[in-house]
């Protein structure tokens, strides 16, 4: 078994530094954030993540897996410093790698032998190059191998995608580097494919988010025509997806994708073709639909309350997915602030974003629950397909608001059955 410094303890860090000790390693998460390292030290992770609470007491309790704030404390010895820190949304769209860049400084200002240094925040080809230049300028005493693996597990679903990828990518200029990272995944019953160069393997990280992102801006364009026309995207949609060439993943007709992946990698790939004197047609519409795609749901409020100066309006989910409190490009955020500008009285409530989205948004009023946002509403928007609100009582509901209508962003419900309820109900794609 390996001794692993994990550098940052965010979703991906800390994910993966929990999982690598549960697969029998000693990890050393190593993370800037006082507060941060000082929550786990204490045994609480600091963001919800289903799962991750009881891995982490697991591997703190079995003392395969601890938490420090010094470089010093987690990279000696070690054989292999994972980079996991954040990569934001930099000037001009670019990817922003001050972040990496300080890890590979503070790395080789604490390393003692030689290393593998492995990449897995999302990052654009070169970055690697970059990595290990730092590395070499600071500490020429010893050997560091810099190796991409990309990332591809998502919130929600961290611990399950990290454990049963559906494959891992490695890359390295060193062969060698390479395959020792692949040890690492041994355990796993994972397709391994390594690359023979760096760039490759951090492309495919950035043509993957890229990918997905153009399926939803796909699936969300015909359903903007498919509102026109009188289909019904959803079902455009299931019958797309039960072809094998195409599948049904990433089919969602809704109010676009969010978070804190796909904007910023769609954006920073597009920034990075530019760069090299590429003009990337596709994946500039893929973006712009996306931007338009949220706002439909302030027109589909005008259409049926008329105006929106104080009405009272109810978002159902604010993070930008269910299963997470990650409010980063949530599509609740827009929309408020545009219904909030527009004179609105905005309610918002979510299971696990609430926190957040008091500091985000703070004018908006919070509701304990659904039905307490329900109570004397002019509309609902369901934001957030969150598993509670298919199950509402929504008779209680209707019988609480103040104008029946409800704009579902996400089209958990079955429209006929909204209408015989007595509600004015607007889906995406299938009015
Ligand atoms: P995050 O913001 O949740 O966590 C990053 C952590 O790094 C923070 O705790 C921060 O304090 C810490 N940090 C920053 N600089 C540091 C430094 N110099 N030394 C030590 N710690 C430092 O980010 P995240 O969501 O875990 O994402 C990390 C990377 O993984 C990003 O590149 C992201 O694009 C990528 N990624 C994210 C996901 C996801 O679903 N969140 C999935 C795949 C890939």
């Amino acid at each position: 078994m390996s001794r692993v410094a994990v550098i940052g303890a965010g979703y991906v860090g800390l994910t993966t530094g929990a999982c690598l000790a549960d697969l029998g390693n000693n990890v050393i998460v190593v993370d800037i954030n006082r507060e941060k390292v000082s929550q786990l030290q204490r045994g609480r992770v600091p963001f919800y993540e289903p799962g991750l609470n009881e891995l982490v007491e697991r591997n703190v309790k079995a003392r395969r897996l601890t938490f420090t704030t010094s470089y010093d404390e987690a990279v000696p010895g070690a054989e292999y410093a994972i980079i996991a820190v954040s990569t934001p949304e930099g000037e001009g769209g670019e990817a922003d790698l001050s972040f990496v860049e300080s890890a590979a400084s503070s790395i080789a200002d604490a390393m003692d032998g030689p290393l593998v240094v492995v990449n897995k925040s999302t990052v654009p080809p070169l970055t690697g190059d970059m990595v290990s230049r730092v590395l070499g300028s600071r500490n020429s005493k010893h050997r560091a191998d810099v190796v991409s693996n990309p990332e591809f597990l998502r919130e929600g679903s961290a611990i399950q995608d990290f454990m049963h990828p559906d494959r891992v990518v490695i890359g390295s200029h060193d062969r060698a580097a390479a395959e020792k990272v692949a040890l690492l995944y041994e355990p796993l019953d994972a397709h391994i494919l390594i690359t023979p160069n760096i760039y490759t393997a951090e492309m495919v990280k950035y043509a993957s988010n890229a990918f997905l992102a153009a399926r939803i801006s796909f699936i969300n364009e015909i359903a903007r025509i498919s509102e026109r026309v009188g289909a019904d995207a959803k079902l455009v949609a299931e019958g797309m997806g039960l072809d094998k060439r195409i599948g049904p993943s990433y089919l969602d007709v809704g109010l676009g994708y969010g978070g804190s992946c796909f904007p910023k990698d769609v954006k920073a790939l597009a920034a990075l073709a530019e760069r090299f004197d590429y003009h990337p047609e596709l994946l500039h519409a893929v973006m712009d639909i996306n931007r338009d795609q949220r706002m439909l749901v302030i027109d589909k409020l005008r259409d049926c309350l008329e105006e929106l100066n104080d009405r009272v309006i109810g978002l159902l989910g604010l993070a930008f997915k269910p299963n997470t409190d990650d409010l980063r490009e949530a599509p609740s955020l827009d929309i408020a602030r545009v219904l909030l500008a527009a004179g609105a009285q905005v309610r918002g409530y979510d299971p696990a974003a609430m926190e957040g989205a008091r500091v985000k948004l703070p004018d908006v009023e919070y509701s304990r629950d659904a039905y307490g946002l329900a109570d004397g509403a002019d509309a609902l928007v369901v934001v957030t397909e969150w598993n509670e609100f298919r199950q509402l009582d929504l008779g209680r509901v209707k019988a609480s608001m103040r104008r029946p209508v409800i704009v579902d962003g996400r089209n958990i419900y079955d429209p006929e059955h909204m209408r015989g309820l007595g509600f004015t109900y607007r889906g995406i794609g299938r009015d």
